[in-house]
């Protein structure tokens, strides 16, 4: 059950991270959200307490690794324990490989794959003390295709599914930390915006004009969650119906 669970979401200002927030505080989980827009953190933590939620937020970039460690902290000193990280913060900047956009290629290496790391590595010294915990990491159908303009985005997000089936074998056995890979096809958030490559964006448009609501994604880890600790949902792909790749 997700009720009591103390959950740290990253990316959790929009979209899926803060769909999932939502659902997560009316089953009765602690809510720990952490993203770079305050302003949206603040509202998001409003909006759940007048519901009846509990809910802290911190201001972490997850290319931190310092401010990963202390998003960890702060969970932990609030509500003693921390049950869940939902590594969900990303970007999806598509290019072609010839347009050269080496600036986007690095915030994506460094958000997508990095803040992942950085989220695990924060978490997992209380897991492995309580000897109990479950680590989500969003990675994206692109996760398992490739299309012309996802080279760099799918390497990320080929390497979430990597780095969480590593985390699988070395911390499940024993410390019966759950590891879970959530990937999603085409889900309607802010997520497009960040394609500057004229050429990729129209065909991605096509692709997004069918896209799912958020929820759809909340419900799924919301599902993982909610699995006696004895079952470990270790990968998911959601799609569209009307999605083909
Ligand atoms: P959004 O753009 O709505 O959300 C992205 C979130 O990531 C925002 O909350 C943003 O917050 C946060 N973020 C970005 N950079 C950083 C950073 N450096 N530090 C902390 N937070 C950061 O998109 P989605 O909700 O769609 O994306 C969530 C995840 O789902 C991503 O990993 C994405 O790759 C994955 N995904 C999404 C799909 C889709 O079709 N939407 C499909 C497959 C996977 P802020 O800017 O406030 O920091």
């Amino acid at each position: 059950m997700a009720k009591e669970k103390v959950v740290i979401i990253t990316g959790a200002s929009s979209g899926i991270g803060e769909e999932t927030a939502k659902l997560l505080s009316g089953k009765g989980a602690k809510l720990v959200l952490a993203a770079r827009r305050e302003e949206r953190l603040k509202e998001l933590k409003q909006q759940i307490e007048a519901s009846g939620g509990e809910a802290i937020y911190q201001v972490t970039d997850v290319t931190s690794s310092e401010e990963m460690e202390s998003l960890a902290k702060y969970a932990y000193d609030t509500f003693g324990k921390i049950d869940v990280i939902v590594n969900n913060a990303g970007l999806m900047p598509l290019s072609l490989l010839h347009k050269k956009k080496y600036d986007e290629w690095d915030k994506m290496i460094d958000v997508n794959i990095k803040g992942v790391l950085y989220g695990i590595g924060a978490v997992l010294p209380y897991m492995r003390e309580k000897k109990e915990g479950h680590v989500i990491n969003i990675s994206s159908v692109a996760g398992h295709e490739i299309s012309p303009g996802s080279s760099v985005y799918s390497a990320t997000k080929f390497a979430v599914r990597a780095i969480t089936e590593g985390l699988r074998m070395e911390e499940s056995v024993g410390n019966n930390i759950r590891a879970t890979i959530i990937s999603p096809g085409a889900v309607s958030t802010e997520l497009t915006e960040t394609i500057t490559d004229d050429d990729v964006k129209s065909s991605i448009d096509a692709v997004y004009s069918g896209a799912i609501k958020a929820d759809s994604i909340a419900r799924t880890i919301v599902f993982a969650i909610e699995e006696p600790a004895e079952v470990a949902i270790n990968e998911i792909l959601v799609r569209p119906t009307n999605q083909e790749w």
